[in-house]
C-alpha cells in the first residue's frame, strides 16, 4: 500500500497539538450488541464530544495551524451542521471570526446552537456547492480562512485521532465502523487504524439516499449524486468533483461501504436510546444500524463509533416512539 496522504505521524502530531481543546472519548462494551454479533462490540462514544460530535477533532487541529495573522483574518466553512458548530467553537477559544455558511436544509437545531456559539451565519441556497460558493466568495473577497468540513489534511488528521484512541481502548480490533460521508472522518481513522494493524478492516456506512462517496467509489472518480433528505443529515452533501485526499485514501483504505434504508437508521436509533440508553442522531447511529441490520458480517472484535448527538429532540421523540419515517 502507497503511504496516505495524512498519515499516522500527522495524526499523532494532530493528538498533541489539540489536547486539551477536545476530549477523549469513552469506549465501551455493549453486552445487547456482543450477544447479537457473536463478538465483542464496542461502542465509541463520540457523541458526548463536546458541541456534540467528533468534527471538534479536525476544526480544532485546522485552527490551531493557523498563523496570528491568519487567525485576524478568520475562518469560514461550508456545513451541515455539525462541522460549522465545530468551527464555531474552536474559532471562539482562538479568538478568531467565524462566518458560517449553510444550505436551507439545515435543521433549525443545528443553526441555532451556532449562532449560540457566536459565529455569524450565511444560508445561502438548496445544497452545500451553494453554500461553498459563498464560501469561495469570502476567501476571494475578503481573505478570510476556509476550513472545510472533510477534504483537508489537518482536519483528516484530526479525525484520525478518533482511530488512535480506538486501537489504544481496543487493541484487538477486528472491524471498525465508520460513518461516511465526505470521508474526513474515515480517511483519517483508516490511516491510523491500517498504520497500527494493516490487517483490522474498516468499513464504511452511509445511507441509500444520496451516498456521494460510494457513488464516487463505485465510478472510480468523484461524482455527484442528488441531495435527498435522510435521517443521517449530518452525511447529506457532495464529496467535491475537485476532491483532493478523501476519495483516494477511501479507495485506497477503506476495505467495504454498506448503505442503510431509513428505516435501518430508525432502528439505530431506537437501539440507541432504548438499549445503550444514548442519545444520538441519524449519522451516529448508521453503525448500529449497520449491525442490527447485519449488513456488516463482524469478524472478531468490533468497534462502531457514535459520531454525533446533534438530532432535534421533536424528531427524536417521533423514532423512538416508532413513528420515524
Ligand atoms: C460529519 C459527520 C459524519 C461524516 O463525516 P465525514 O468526514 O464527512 O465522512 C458522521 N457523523 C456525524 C455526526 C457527522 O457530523
Amino acid at each position: 500500500m502507497s503511504t496516505p496522504p495524512v498519515t499516522i505521524d500527522d495524526i499523532r502530531a494532530a493528538r498533541d497539538c489539540i489536547a486539551g481543546k477536545i476530549q477523549s472519548t469513552p469506549v465501551v462494551l455493549s453486552p445487547i450488541l456482543s450477544e447479537l454479533a457473536g463478538v465483542p462490540v464496542h461502542l465509541k462514544l463520540e457523541h458526548r464530544q463536546t458541541t456534540g460530535a467528533f468534527k471538534l477533532r479536525g476544526a480544532s487541529n485546522a485552527v490551531a495551524l493557523l498563523s496570528a495573522e491568519e487567525r485576524k483574518r478568520g475562518v469560514t466553512t461550508a456545513s451541515t451542521g455539525n462541522h460549522g458548530r465545530a468551527l464555531a467553537h474552536a474559532a471562539r477559544l482562538e479568538g478568531a471570526r467565524a462566518v458560517i455558511c449553510m444550505s436551507k436544509l439545515v435543521p433549525e437545531n443545528k443553526l441555532s446552537e451556532i449562532r449560540r456559539l457566536g459565529a455569524e451565519i450565511r444560508i445561502v441556497g438548496n445544497s452545500q456547492d451553494d453554500a461553498q460558493a459563498e464560501v469561495d466568495r469570502l476567501v476571494a473577497e475578503e481573505g478570510m480562512i476556509a476550513v472545510p468540513p472533510f477534504d483537508h489534511p489537518a482536519v483528516i488528521a484530526g479525525q484520525g485521532t478518533l482511530g488512535l484512541e480506538i486501537m489504544e481502548a481496543v487493541p484487538d480490533v477486528a472491524t471498525v465502523l465508520v460513518q461516511l460521508s465526505g470521508g474526513g472522518l474515515a480517511a483519517g481513522i483508516a490511516a491510523a487504524v491500517k498504520a497500527v494493524n494493516p490487517r483490522a478492516r474498516v468499513v464504511g456506512v452511509s445511507m441509500e439516499r444520496g451516498a456521494a462517496m460510494k457513488a464516487s467509489l463505485d465510478a472510480g472518480r468523484p461524482v455527484q449524486v442528488e441531495e435527498l433528505p435522510t435521517l443521517a443529515d449530518s452525511l447529506g452533501g457532495g464529496i467535491g468533483l475537485d476532491n483532493r485526499l478523501t476519495f483516494a485514501m477511501c479507495r485506497d483504505l477503506l476495505d467495504d461501504v454498506v448503505l442503510l434504508s431509513e428505516e435501518e437508521i430508525a432502528a439505530g436509533i431506537r437501539h440507541a436510546y432504548a438499549a445503550e440508553r444514548e442519545i444520538v442522531e441519524g449519522a451516529g447511529a448508521v453503525g448500529l444500524g449497520a449491525l442490527l441490520a447485519r449488513k456488516v458480517k463482524p469478524a472478531g472484535p468490533t468497534v462502531l463509533i457514535l459520531s454525533g448527538a446533534n438530532i432535534d429532540m421533536a424528531l427524536h421523540r417521533k423514532v423512538v416512539c416508532g413513528e420515524g419515517r
